[in-house]
């Protein structure tokens, strides 16, 4: 969980393209820009030192 419940939501729905990096959503099976099906999560937290 990060610092605002609200983004965490829209991380949650948010993959991000392996290969050009463009933002899709969840359940994409493709990318919309290059039509890679590398996908992954986005990351959903920035680590912060501790
Ligand atoms: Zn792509």
């Amino acid at each position: 969980m990060g610092k605002f419940p609200e983004a965490d939501l829209v991380l949650a729905g948010i993959t991000v393209c392996r290969k050009c990096k463009t933002r899709n959503k969840k359940n994409t099976e493709k990318c919309r820009n290059c039509g890679s099906p590398y996908m992954r999560p986005k990351r959903r937290e920035i680590r912060a030192k501790k």
